[in-house]
Formats: structure tokens, C-alpha cells, sequence
């Protein structure tokens, strides 16, 4: 009898989750999916992208909601598809009360008849302007990215057609480890051998950066000046000389807060996720009495560097992806590049606008979901730079430790756990980002609200979102998808 209720029961509550799944589908407008299929059409044919239609039933069919649910709802998928897709959602009820009127009914069994034959729900149908079918798919249990992947590789001829249709712009994009770090470089243009030798040109520009930063690089001029701290000045290129000049600027900006000089205490923290253990207080004390931006001393007419005191040492890791985009870029507009992006490992350059001549669109990372994003910005001609804490980090007794150093205490700074800055200029905008996070969130507002035409997404350890003054102008709601 026990075991007959345990049944019941356990049934019950099976067909109550059931439920609350299928009212929450049934009831959620969609966002970004048409329902009706010629706007769909008209707007595929307008932005060039595929359509893909979704066959679903939202109140009968589990592998549906699953699709809809665990993939075509994810922010990952949403911020796919607003550039690469149009999304129309042709949904087959079967309660009354979530059909739509008879006529609509009647135009999606026609639908369903001319592209899902085999009568499978859920079946994902894409299809180009000219209503040829160029994949068919349904419901997978993989992740949000693989799922796209997936869509990808269906659509892999439809670049050509589209190239074939219109003498238009083509998109090149390639991606590198450099600086320890994922690089990114697209460059569109009408002729594909100038886009693909404006992004090895980059590629190779960022290597010669990388060559002269790089303070474990023995070769490196960096190494030199940190190696004859104490010692002697090292005579550097000019153009590290005009890096140094304009990282001490941003220290002396920030009172100290951003320090290049902060690396004379990297030997006592690990941020890879290994150390368990706190360093000695007394060899923290000991390392940050080195650390000083005052004494960099810069000659100005033998382009010297000289650190003033024995164990000193310089890093640009708050800096050098910035300025490396920057010179990459510039690269590329030299070119005649009008439209691109370097993302240097998470910090953007973007220029001009997207092969579908639309804005630019960089997500702002959820810290503490990278895969999702909590805002989107539309940009033209700037950078979006991002200092976060999950990006290399130790926990240690159960606290997070993250690799940005507040230069007055030797210790990770707390507080904020993601600074983007928004500005033209991607070096500023990476170095003001560590230095933000360093200041916190009241004076490194402050800061960012002093200076003209540079914006602020700050987000605490509590999850509160500040936002500069003015960058509400370009703020995007993440679930709108671009129409
Ligand atoms: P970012 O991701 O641009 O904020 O740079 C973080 C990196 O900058 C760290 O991994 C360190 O290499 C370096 N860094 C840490 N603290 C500071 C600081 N206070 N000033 C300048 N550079 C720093
Ligand atoms: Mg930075």
C-alpha cells in the first residue's frame, strides 16, 4: 500500500513538473522569434543570414521545451543568433486555448508540410531567402555552444551563396595564443587577400609587441631594465620608453592604484589556481616597499630606463593586450581595413561595423557565469575592456584570490569583481580597467565620471551593476536581438 502511494505520489509529482515546464514555455513570449514566416522571410532576405524555423509543440512535446529550454533560450545562443540568424518559432499546440486562430493554424500545417514532412517535433528547418532548405536538425542534449557549432557546420556553404549573390563584403577571421592569451582578428573587406594580409600583418605586429614587453623573455628590453634594477639604466626602443612614459601618467592619475611596478611582488602570488597557502606577511611588507612607481626613473634624451631600487621589476600585464590591439589595429586601417575587430583575449577593439553593415556587438561577461552575458553594448569605433576576477585566480581557505594586486597593501584587491571600460583608445581603456578595480567602486566611479568620452559597467562583489554617467547611451538590453 506504502509502495502504491510512493507511486502515486511519485507520478504525481512527475506530471506537476511536467506542467509548470509546459505553462512556463507556453506562457514565455519569445523574444527575438517571429511567428509569422513571411516578416521572417523578408528579414532573412534583408540581413542575408539563413532562417531557421523551429517546429515545436510547447504544450505536448518534451524534447521541445528541452530544445528550447537548454539551448534557443541561453543568452550564448540569443547573442549567436542576433547576428547570424532569423528565428521563427512555428509552434503546433494542442490545447485550444495556446492555438492561435484558425487561418495561422491552417498557413503552419502548409508550412509544416512543406518543410518537416516527416512530421518529427522538434525539427529545426534552416533555409535561405530563396526557400532552399540547407540543413534540418532537432533536438540534441549538448551544450548551448556545441549546439551552434552544430548549426555551423550545417551551414557551411551558405557563405558562398551569399558571396554569390551580392559582389559585397566577406568576413575573414583568425584566431592565435599570444601574450598568454586567445586573440581574435576579423577584418571584412571587398577583396579577401587584403583582409587576409592586413590580419597576418597583425598577427606579426603583435608578435613584435609580445617580443618587446614580455618581462620572461630574456631577450626582451623589459627583462633588461628589470634585471639592472639597482644597477644601472637601460638604454629601450622609444616606443617602450613612450609605454613606460604613459603607464606612470595612469599611476600618477590614480595615486598609485596602477603600477607597473607591481610586479616585483609577482613572485609571492600564483594565480593559476595551485596555491593554497597565503605568502609570509613579512615577504609581502618587503615586496611592496619595492613597489613604487616614482622610482622609474625615465631619461628623456638617452631613452633610458633605470629602477631605482635592487629587486624592483616592471610587468605590462594591465596594459600590454591594449596596447597591442591598438598597434594591430592600426595596422589594419593602414591597410584600408574600415571594418574590423582585434579581441585581445577579451579586450576588444572594434572598428566600422559587421559584414551585414550593423553595429558592432560586444556581450559584457557575467563574472560569475562567463557563458552568459549580462549586458551587450553596440559599438563603433571603440574598446571594451574588461579586468575581471575569474580570470586568474587561487582560492585560498575558501577565498578568492585574483591577480590584480592593490599596490598600497600587496594583496589581491576586493570589492569589484568586473571593470569594463568603454573608450576609442583600447590601452587606455586596459589600463584605467585594472586601475578602476584597484581604486574600487565609489572613487573609481568618480574617476571614469571626471573624464570625458571614457564609460564605466562596474559590478560588485554582491552582484549590483554601476554604470558610468553617460553610458546609458549605448546600453543594449541583452534580450533584445537586432531587427
Ligand atoms: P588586467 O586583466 O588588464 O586587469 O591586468 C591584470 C594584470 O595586470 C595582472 O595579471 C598583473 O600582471 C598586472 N597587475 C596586477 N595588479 C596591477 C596593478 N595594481 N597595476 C598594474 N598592473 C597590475
Ligand atoms: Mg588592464
Amino acid at each position: 500500500m506504502n509502495k502504491r502511494n510512493n507511486h502515486i505520489l511519485k507520478s504525481l509529482m512527475l506530471l506537476l513538473v511536467l506542467l509548470i515546464s509546459l505553462n512556463a514555455v507556453a506562457n514565455s513570449t519569445e523574444k527575438g522569434w517571429y511567428t509569422d514566416y513571411d516578416k521572417a522571410l523578408a528579414e532573412a532576405k534583408k540581413n542575408k543570414v539563413p532562417l531557421l524555423i523551429n517546429f515545436s509543440g510547447s504544450d505536448w512535446c518534451k524534447p521541445c521545451i528541452m530544445l528550447s529550454e537548454t539551448i534557443f533560450f541561453t543568452d550564448v545562443f540569443r547573442n549567436y543568433a542576433s547576428d547570424s540568424l532569423v528565428l521563427l518559432n512555428l509552434d503546433f499546440p494542442v490545447n485550444k486555448k495556446n492555438q492561435p486562430e484558425k487561418d495561422e493554424m491552417k498557413r503552419r500545417d502548409a508550412l509544416a508540410e512543406k518543410y518537416n514532412e516527416s512530421g518529427v517535433f522538434p525539427s529545426v528547418i534552416l533555409i535561405d531567402a530563396n526557400e532552399k532548405v540547407l540543413g534540418q536538425t532537432g533536438y540534441k542534449k549538448i551544450s548551448p555552444l556545441a549546439y551552434i557549432s552544430h548549426l555551423k557546420s550545417l551551414l557551411i556553404g551558405f557563405k558562398y551563396e551569399i558571396a554569390d549573390a551580392t559582389p559585397d563584403k566577406s568576413e575573414l577571421r583568425e584566431t592565435y595564443t599570444m601574450m598568454g592569451a586567445r586573440f581574435e582578428i576579423v577584418a571584412i573587406d571587398r577583396d579577401t587577400e587584403l583582409a587576409q594580409k592586413a590580419i597576418n600583418n597583425a598577427h606579426s605586429e603583435i608578435v613584435r609587441i609580445e617580443a618587446l614587453i614580455s618581462s620572461w623573455n630574456e631577450n626582451s628590453q623589459t627583462y633588461s631594465i628589470n634585471t639592472n634594477a639597482g644597477i644601472k639604466a637601460t638604454e629601450v626602443d622609444e616606443e617602450l620608453f613612450r609605454l613606460i612614459e604613459r603607464a606612470l601618467k595612469v599611476s600618477k592619475l590614480s595615486e598609485g592604484a596602477f603600477d607597473i611596478s607591481f610586479a616585483s611582488i609577482d613572485k609571492l602570488w600564483k594565480f593559476d589556481r595551485t596555491m593554497t597557502e597565503l605568502p609570509d606577511s613579512v615577504y609581502v611588507a618587503k615586496s611592496v616597499s619595492k613597489i613604487n612607481y616614482k622610482n622609474v626613473i625615465l631619461n628623456k634624451e638617452n631613452l633610458t630606463v633605470y629602477l631605482k631600487d635592487k629587486g624592483m621589476k616592471i610587468g605590462f600585464g594591465a596594459i600590454g593586450k591594449g596596447y597591442a590591439a591598438n598597434c594591430a589595429k592600426k595596422i589594419m586601417t593602414d591597410l584600408g581595413i574600415k571594418d574590423g575587430i582585434v579581441n585581445a583575449g577579451g579586450d576588444i577593439i572594434a572598428w566600422g561595423n559587421k559584414v551585414n553593415g550593423k553595429p558592432w556587438k560586444v556581450g559584457i561577461s557575467n563574472p560569475t557565469k562567463q557563458s552568459k552575458f549580462v549586458s551587450f553594448l553596440q559599438v563603433n569605433d571603440m574598446a571594451v575592456v574588461t579586468s575581471g576576477d575569474y580570470e586568474r585566480y587561487s582560492i585560498i581557505n575558501g577565498e578568492r584570490y585574483s591577480h590584480i594586486i592593490d599596490p598600497k597593501t600587496g594583496y589581491p584587491s576586493k570589492g569589484l569583481v568586473s571593470v569594463t571600460i568603454v573608450c576609442p583608445d583600447a590601452e587606455l581603456a586596459d589600463a584605467l580597467a585594472t586601475t578602476v578595480f584597484v581604486m574600487g567602486e565609489e572613487k573609481g566611479l568618480a574617476l571614469i565620471n571626471r573624464m570625458a568620452l571614457i564609460d564605466c559597467i562596474l559590478i560588485n562583489d554582491k552582484g549590483d551593476i554601476t554604470t558610468s554617467d553617460n553610458l546609458d547611451l549605448n546600453f543594449v538590453d541583452p534580450n533584445t536581438t537586432e531587427q
